[in-house]
């Protein structure tokens, strides 16, 4: 595979772009060689500056739930933009995508919506502080919940474990004092920490399936107990759907497990592609949010009408009926496909899937890991070699062995094929 011109462009972004990157997961350090520069995406498929082509199960780190450039998507940003990039007014187009994501999560009464993902985690946080007029906040070593000082404490999730890094410098050490990591999926924990500090938590923040540590599910009982203790404490249950909203169906991982957060943030697929988060649920929690209440957040660019309308047009396709049925078919496909190519080549391996995300796993494949600690086990080595032919053989997966893959409408049984056929060769050249 010829990689000239992105190892030319390479050189010139380390020269101007702190590790060439402006994201370190984007920077290829747990797999070896260099990041490629994208320049188009169609479908299914990212096409790089020098002119290979890849099935593209990043597919920008999840936003691209109909793929690259749906036509739908592409028209309703042309639309938009002919008529003004950015007002800072109040619109039409962000009371039309309020409406749908309310109408998409039943636990959902209002919305307030941000810049990114990042924003959303760390307004929730301020509005779940403001609500109960508590300090502390509970969360699980191995999720992420962007970047925000507060959620950096340590084992803060997929980026810093792929840099092998614990947490972040620069994190004042009040800044996270009052952060809680305990272990996901670890019920008694949480109950024994709220026996202790249960007055002065304000809220139990998690993602409901865990997509930054590689894959891991809620165990049986883990949520209803989560919403229990959350009662108990009155403290607020915060489900971070910024990956898995939209994802494992309309109502995102609380529509599957039916479990009801008092606040959800979101991200990724709200956007279609442009840059929203978002953060909402109970009315009477919402209210406290300035102008209505005493908890102040801002935007410059808050629900910008370009990104609305890539919102929009995102959530009118996955409303439709049957969107998920194909797209989650496919997953499972995927994962039965490569299952099915491990067990046949006795290759030490298992990808697990849930809705349209799924994660390769590497290693010996026991039982499916509970929490960090037992995901961390996982091969990276074995990673980082399969990686590189995967890529010679045009599969795009994330560059890192604690990110999972997502599939996209646009995917296919053929890019389902050929994903299984590189997969072959690449065992096959180990
Ligand atoms: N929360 C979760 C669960 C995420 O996966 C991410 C990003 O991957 C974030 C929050 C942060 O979102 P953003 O990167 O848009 O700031």
């Amino acid at each position: 595979m010829q990689l000239d011109a992105s190892k030319e462009w390479f050189k010139k972004a380390q020269e101007v772009l702190p590790g060439g990157v402006n994201s370190p997961v984007r920077a290829f350090k747990a797999v070896g060689g260099q990041p490629i520069l994208m320049d188009k995406g169609e479908g299914p498929y990212i096409h790089d500056i020098d002119g290979n082509t890849y099935v593209d199960y990043v597919g920008s780190w999840g936003p691209l739930i109909v793929g690259h450039a749906h036509p739908k998507v592409v028209a309703a940003l042309n639309a938009a933009v002919a008529k003004g990039s950015s007002f800072g007014t109040a619109t039409v187009q962000e009371v039309e995508l309020a409406k749908r994501v309310i109408q998409a999560v039943p636990s959902l009464e209002k919305v307030r919506f941000v810049n990114s993902g990042t924003e959303a985690t760390m307004s929730a946080l301020r509005l779940a502080r403001g609500f109960t007029g508590r300090d502390k906040i509970i969360k699980f070593a191995g999720c992420y919940h962007g970047h925000a000082d507060a959620f950096l404490s340590e084992s803060a999730g997929s980026g810093v474990a792929t840099l092998g890094i614990p947490g972040s410098a620069g994190v004042p050490k009040g800044a996270a004092q009052d952060t809680l990591t305990l272990n996901y999926n670890d019920l008694n924990q949480v109950d024994k920490c709220l026996e202790r500090h249960g007055q002065d938590v304000a809220g139990i923040i998690l993602e409901p399936v865990a997509g930054n540590m590689g894959l891991v599910k809620p165990a049986d009982g883990f949520l209803e107990g989560l919403r229990h203790l959350c009662d108990k404490y009155d403290c607020l249950l915060i489900f971070d759907e910024v990956m898995t909203g939209f994802r494992l169906g309309l109502a995102g991982a609380q529509g599957h497990f039916d479990i009801r957060p008092d606040l959800s943030t979101f991200g990724k697929v709200i956007g279609g592609g442009l840059p929203v988060g978002a953060y909402g649920g109970r009315r009477d929690i919402m209210a406290h949010i300035a102008p209505e209440g005493g908890v102040y957040q801002a935007g410059t660019l808050s629900g910008n009408p370009l990104a609305m309308a890539a919102g929009i047009a995102t959530m009118d396709l996955i409303m439709e009926p049957d969107f998920y049925t194909q797209l989650f078919a496919h997953t499972a496909a995927l994962e039965s496909g490569l299952n099915d190519l491990f067990a046949a080549t006795g290759f030490a391996g298992r990808v697990y899937s849930i809705g349209s995300m799924f994660h390769l796993w590497l290693g010996e494949p026991e039982t499916p890991a509970q929490n960090y600690e037992q995901t961390k086990a996982g091969d990276q080595e074995l990673f980082q070699k399969l990686y590189q032919g995967l890529l010679s053989e045009g599969i795009y997966m994330a560059p890192s062995a604690f990110e999972v893959g997502f599939m996209s409408s646009a995917h296919t049984e053929v890019e389902v094929e050929k994903t299984v056929r590189a997969f072959k060769n690449s065992i096959a050249k180990l």
